[in-house]
């Protein structure tokens, strides 16, 4: 069966991927002219079993009306951005009920754990390195409520899935001796001890060689999609800037350009790009820092360990599809990095620090959308907001899956297009 996979983020390679491993010939079409080049490249890095909470919940709505105007705002909606986002937001406010809040984490951690419970396999069986590490994310609370808010939730996701253990002071400076002068201001902690981290785009990278080279899998790169092209119930091909493409099944990866190409179709998915910000420097003149991912969930940042160098990311801003990092969104992270790690300030030098902004696919929902639509052989893999690494090989291997017409390897309930929320 010729499969061909529209987008080679890391959710179309990890597509391809499970697609040639279960017998397909697969072809990937991306404008880009390697893998990974867009949101997929200078991301977070985590693989968070931890973070799976969609963005719509309780008090958001508010809470992002209070924040226009603020350039320092977690969450930041640019005005301009309204009339192309009007749909998503009217869809973003229905899902931020404290129900539908919980029933998108708990999709979401389904499938984190899905994810999980494959990397072992394709590790073993790929080789390539990414800078993994398997030491958990630490989340980090200053203040007393939001740890016990945060510790009740995860208390009711243990039951969904979710490992982890709530710590005092004390244990976070022992699971990560970097917090130690921080540790009289801290709240608490939650530690998630399986999650692990590494390099997005090298991954995808070394994934893409790997099906390449070893699954016969072909890459078509620096090919713009222009119209996904239908006839009655079924997809007839892909027209390009290098002209036509057809096979026996489409599935769309791509992630916050995938509602305009979707939707002459007549398939509809609410995603809107929601802009974030990391910051990257080497390690070298700050080695004793955090080994351990810390997540600051007070002031709404995550700082890593790629190999030699430390990430911060955080920021979100509503601002269509422009890609232009902030200086001022950029600076406001390191402003709070510092202002946990002094020493931070150490290793970052503005001039040489890699400045890089994605844009996250936002689904209103906080569920990506993974399987069958109402057009027989197009399928969906895209949305995956803030955790595309996090969901990225779980939701491709049901995407094969369904493709190849097996049973599902877990329950795909709120994730399909008919079940989503
Ligand atoms: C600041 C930041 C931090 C993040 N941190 C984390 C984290 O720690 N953990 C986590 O799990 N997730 C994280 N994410 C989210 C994660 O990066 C995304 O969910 C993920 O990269 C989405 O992957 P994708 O393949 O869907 O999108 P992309 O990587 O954007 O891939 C889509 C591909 O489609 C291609 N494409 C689009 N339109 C066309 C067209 N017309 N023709 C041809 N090709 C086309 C694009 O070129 C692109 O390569 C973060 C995101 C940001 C912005």
């Amino acid at each position: 069966m010729k499969t061909i996979v529209l987008g080679s983020g890391i959710i179309g390679t990890t597509t391809a991927y499970f697609l040639a491993k279960a017998g397909h010939e697969v072809h990937v079409i991306e404008r880009q002219p390697e893998a990974a080049m867009e949101t997929s490249f200078g991301n977070g890095g985590v693989l968070h079993t931890s973070e799976v909470e969609p963005w719509s919940r309780p008090g958001m709505p508010r809470a992002v009306l209070s924040w226009i105007g603020k350039e320092d705002a977690p969450m930041l909606l640019r005005l301009g951005a309204l009339p192309s986002m009007w749909q998503w937001g009217l869809d973003f406010i229905r899902n931020c009920s404290l129900e539908r809040y919980r029933r998108a984490a708990a999709v979401n951690l389904r499938l984190a754990n899905h994810t999980l419970s494959l990397m072992p396999a394709v590790r073993a069986e790929t080789q390539f390195p990414y800078d993994l590490m398997q030491n958990g994310t630490l989340k980090v609370y200053t203040r007393r409520e939001a740890f016990d808010t945060n510790v009740a939730e995860s208390e009711r996701q243990r039951g969904e899935g979710l490992v982890f253990e709530a710590v005092d002071a004390r244990r976070c400076v022992e699971i990560e001796p970097a917090l130690a002068p921080i540790r009289d201001t801290l709240a608490g902690g939650i530690y998630a001890p399986l999650d692990e981290h590494g390099d997005c785009h090298k991954f995808a990278v070394g994934l893409r060689k790997h099906c390449s080279d070893k699954l016969g899998v072909t890459f078509h790169f620096n090919t713009e999609i222009r119209r996904i092209v239908r006839s009655g119930d079924r997809i007839t091909g892909v027209e390009t800037n290098k002209g036509s493409m057809n096979g026996d099944a489409y599935i769309a990866a791509l992630a916050s350009y995938a509602p305009a190409l979707l939707r002459p179709l007549g398939v509809r998915v609410s995603i809107y790009p929601a802009k974030g910000v990391t910051v990257t420097v080497p390690d070298t003149a700050w080695p004793d820092g955090p080994k351990v991912p810390i997540i600051d969930d007070t002031r709404l940042f995550g700082l890593i360990r790629l190999g030699n160098r430390y990430r911060c990311s955080g920021s979100v801003e509503f601002n269509g599809w422009d890609t232009t990092p902030s200086e001022s969104r950029a600076q406001a992270i390191v402003n709070n990095v510092i202002s946990v790690f002094p020493e931070f300030a150490k290793c970052y030098d503005k001039a040489s620090a890699k400045v890089w902004a994605g844009l996250r696919p936002m689904p209103s929902s906080g569920n990506p959308y993974v399987g069958a639509t109402p057009v027989k052989n197009l399928y969906l893999n895209c949305g995956h907001g803030h955790l595309g690494w996090t969901l990225a090989c779980g939701s491709s291997q049901l995407v094969a899956d369904v493709v190849s017409g097996k049973q599902p390897a877990i329950d795909m309930t709120g994730l399909t297009l008919a079940t989503h929320q």
